[in-house]
């Protein structure tokens, strides 16, 4: 094999939404090849027809494309190895499967699924592992072809060579040794014609000048088997390198029960590339720190823009451990970014599509900026914008600061509702707003006094941005008609 050039590949299953696992697989799959001057490959392995999702397809470009993990070659762009869709090469498949038996290298297996369970329910009754009892082994050449005369219905397995240690040099997990004992006569090819994912995915590798296997460590206990058909086909096997899994807080895997874990959802909800990829990049690797940077005190580098982690980013540093999704540190990195942007392109983002509030733009730019100081996503931004200049009826009790009587409250509302209906239109903004209006809620000690029955007045909310920000947001006549409002409740 040609390894001068780094070919990588992410080899998604089209059975769903694209997961946000298989995203990070993708991302440092793209990342290594990219900083080894290397094509990063996408095939689409859809052997399994019974978990085929119609969508799914659809699913997996349009996620790789928002992220900017962007591929090489593929379905959808072709390439020197077309077709890379794996329904598309079965008969590539069936000629290697027929390699490996004229070699002896695997066998014509006719047993029945009533046979394999009978075999499976007797070997968990004796507490034995669960595996084929290589009863077709034994069958004589004649036997074979007369089955295969008769059409009688057969799969193909490998024959897994008897007291041998296989090992694998993972790029992220070290030496990791099997025996062949541990392992099972896997089928290769399926009674229907269709390859299993063992054979396509080395037939493929191969055929496709894979180097570098990336993949999570859920795989692993198929790479012995994988090895063992390098061999036997006579190809030399590229690297692996075995990502951690993606767990729960709870350390399960990750999955669809414990929230969002389809990539289209945080498109949908509006989250960044930028920040997604910052995060997921950070799930299961870190730059670390040069010993001179620690002992300066320095803290590690945290935000990386893709063209950076195409500078840092290495496998080498992919940890071990399962990696925990911790969506707070997804909504850190999602704010950090949203407040990177311009209030214009903010506003760009966050509407794009949707509905506005009936407000002048500018306000609206305003109120979105705003509100993207305390919110997670597009999503959180435009309810938050849309109950600013919408506030919900409230009841007089949140009007309430501390032990409060309604009479204070009143008086307070009122004394709000002259300064600033004293303030001119032309100054109308928070920062005079705040300046006015703290000097008045220091005068009476107690801040919140003042500060909090306006700030619900005006926002209808427990939580809201300041209330000389929405003020300023909505105008001095509304603001002065909401206060109005409240003070009608006492
Ligand atoms: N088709 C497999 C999957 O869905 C690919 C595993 C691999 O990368 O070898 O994850």
């Amino acid at each position: 094999m040609n390894k001068s050039q780094v070919r990588t590949r992410f080899a998604p299953s089209p059975t769903g939404y694209l997961h946000i696992g298989s995203l990070r697989t993708a991302l440092y799959s793209y990342l290594f090849a990219k900083q080894h001057n290397g094509k990063f490959i996408l095939r689409l392995e859809d052997t399994d027809q019974k978990r085929f999702v119609e969508g799914a397809t659809d699913a997996i470009y349009s996620g790789l494309k928002w992220a900017g993990v962007n591929h090489d070659e593929g379905p959808d762009i072709g390439g020197p190895f077309v077709p890379y869709i794996q329904s598309q090469r079965l008969d590539l498949y069936k000629k290697y499967a027929q390699e490996l038996i004229d070699k002896d290298k695997a066998y014509y297996c006719f047993c029945d699924a009533k046979t394999l369970e009978e075999m499976r329910n007797e070997q968990v009754a004796r507490k034995q592992a669960p595996k084929y009892d290589r009863r077709c082994l034994k069958l004589s050449k004649e036997e074979i072809a007369q089955k295969l005369a008769a059409e009688e219905p057969y799969v193909i397995r490998m024959k897994i060579p008897e007291n041998r240690t296989i090992e694998i040099n993972d790029l992220v997990r070290g030496k990791v040794a099997y025996r062949s004992e541990e392992l099972d006569d896997q089928v290769l090819l399926k009674s229907d014609g269709y390859p299993t994912y063992h054979l396509a995915v080395v037939v493929d590798d191969h055929l496709m000048q894979i180097t570098h296997v990336t993949r999570t460590e859920e795989w692993l206990p198929s790479t012995p088997k994988h090895i063992l058909l390098y061999e036997y086909f006579g190809w030399e096997a590229p690297l692996f390198a075995h990502l951690p899994l993606l767990l729960n807080a709870d350390k399960t895997k990750m999955s669809k029960r414990k929230g969002d874990v389809a990539v289209g959802d945080y498109i949908k909800k509006g989250y960044l590339p930028e920040a997604m990829v910052n995060y997921l990049a950070f799930l299961g690797w870190n730059p670390g720190l040069s010993s001179e940077a620690s002992a300066k005190g320095e803290r590690e580098k945290e935000t990386y823009s893709m063209e950076e982690l195409l500078k840092d980013f290495s496998l080498e540093r992919v940890h071990k451990a399962g990696a925990v999704f911790n969506i707070e540190k997804l909504n850190w990195y999602n704010n950090y970014y949203l407040k990177q942007k311009s209030a214009q392109d903010l506003s760009a983002f966050v509407w794009q599509g949707e509905e506005k509030p009936k407000a002048p733009e500018p306000q609206i730019t305003k109120a979105t900026a705003i509100e993207c100081e305390r919110s997670n996503n597009a999503e959180e931004i435009r309810e938050k914008v849309n109950l600013l200049f919408n506030p919900p009826a409230f009841d007089k009790s949140l009007l309430n600061w501390k032990a409060m009587e309604e009479k204070d409250i009143k008086e307070s509302l009122e004394s709000s509702q002259k300064i600033i209906a004293g303030i001119p239109e032309k100054d109308f903004n928070s920062e005079n707003l705040k300046n006015i209006l703290m000097e008045e809620a220091a005068k009476r000690g107690d801040k919140g006094s003042l500060l909090w029955p306006l700030r619900v007045s005006l926002s209808g909310l427990k939580n809201s941005p300041p209330p000389f920000d929405i003020a300023e947001i909505i105008g001095k006549e509304k603001s002065l008609a909401r206060i109005a409002q409240a003070i009608k409740l006492l």
